[in-house]
């Protein structure tokens, strides 16, 4: 008999709740706007509907789910809670293991989007049988999560590991969490924008940025030279505290590829400490952004 577990992924703008196999496969998804239901109870009940039409969809029994795990920005594995995640304000900070253990009346096991990221590509992607990785999801913002001697470290408050806030320009610009010069104002969706506009002056989409990229434009070359520059910068820091075997590459700006990566990784080994040069991989992820972030969710629980 089938085994399941769900996995949930509350993004600011939707919502993806998918069924996953014992061996990591997403086996069916749906997708529902986060902002929709605008108390969490409303939105607790939409979670509770939206599994069990997954699982008619797939003839898979209630008693069949091992559990749920649960991805979110901000989420605390210690408290249980959102705390007050800036791309999703209308909640506040808000408790969501309680209610969700009562209305799916399964084990709940929430956790930090990025550590979620870890967590799966540890399980099931390009870090399989690494002990000392940090894998760095590069979408909106910028989120990581580090893991140590095979465990995902999470600190005192159960937030460690906000390395799109480590600060790579003093009198930078400013971040969306008060303070400048952080990694996500120039590497995330937002920072690249920025980026590009101060050096064609035109508003583009990151579409546009990366279509014009990959048309080897001279503009967008040097948009992201200087994203490699900056990334590579900030992700010495980690490594040089660190000392990981492999730095994880993920997320929409991920997708840019194999130029991209070749230039933060020869960043990399020209700011990190020197007796660790050339001893951290600069990998990208090979778990699709769409389904990785259900994926690993559900490995809380596998
Ligand atoms: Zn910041």
């Amino acid at each position: 008999m089938m085994k399941i577990a769900v996995g949930i992924d509350i993004g600011g703008t939707n919502t993806k709740i998918g069924l996953v196999d014992q061996d990591g496969s997403l086996l069916d998804f749906q997708t529902f706007p986060t902002t929709g239901p605008d108390n969490f109870n409303e939105y607790t009940n939409k979670v509770k509907k939206t599994v069990l039409s997954l699982l008619d969809g797939k003839k898979i029994d209630y008693t069949d789910i091992i559990g749920i795990g649960v991805g979110a920005p901000n989420g605390n594995g210690k408290t249980g809670c959102i705390e007050n995640p800036p791309n999703i304000k209308h909640w506040g900070t808000v408790n969501l293991v309680t209610p969700f253990s009562k209305v799916l009346n399964k084990k709940i096991v929430l956790e930090n989007d990025a550590n979620v990221a870890a967590i799966g590509e540890g399980k099931w992607g390009v870090a399989k049988g690494l002990d000392h990785f940090i894998v760095v999801t590069l979408g909106t913002g910028i989120g990581s999560g580090i893991v140590s001697h095979g465990k995902l470290l999470s600190g005192s408050n159960g937030l460690a590991s906000e390395g799109g806030h480590i600060m790579i320009e003093k009198n930078g610009r400013n971040c969306g969490c008060g303070g400048r010069g952080h990694l996500e104002d120039y590497c995330s969706v937002r920072g690249i924008k920025l980026t590009a506009k101060e050096i064609t002056g035109e508003d583009l989409t990151f579409r546009e940025i990366s279509e014009r990229f990959h048309n080897n434009d001279p503009q967008m070359v040097k948009v992201f030279e200087q994203t490699a520059e900056y990334l590579g910068h900030g992700l010495s820091i980690m490594g040089t505290l660190f000392s990981p075997e492999a730095i994880i590459l993920a997320g929409g700006v991920a997708t840019i590829g194999e130029k991209l990566r070749f230039d933060v990784e020869k960043n990399y080994n020209k700011f990190v400490f020197s007796a660790f040069k050339g001893t951290t991989k600069i990998l990208v992820s090979e778990i699709s952004t769409a389904e990785g972030a259900v994926i690993g969710a559900a490995s809380l629980v596998l």
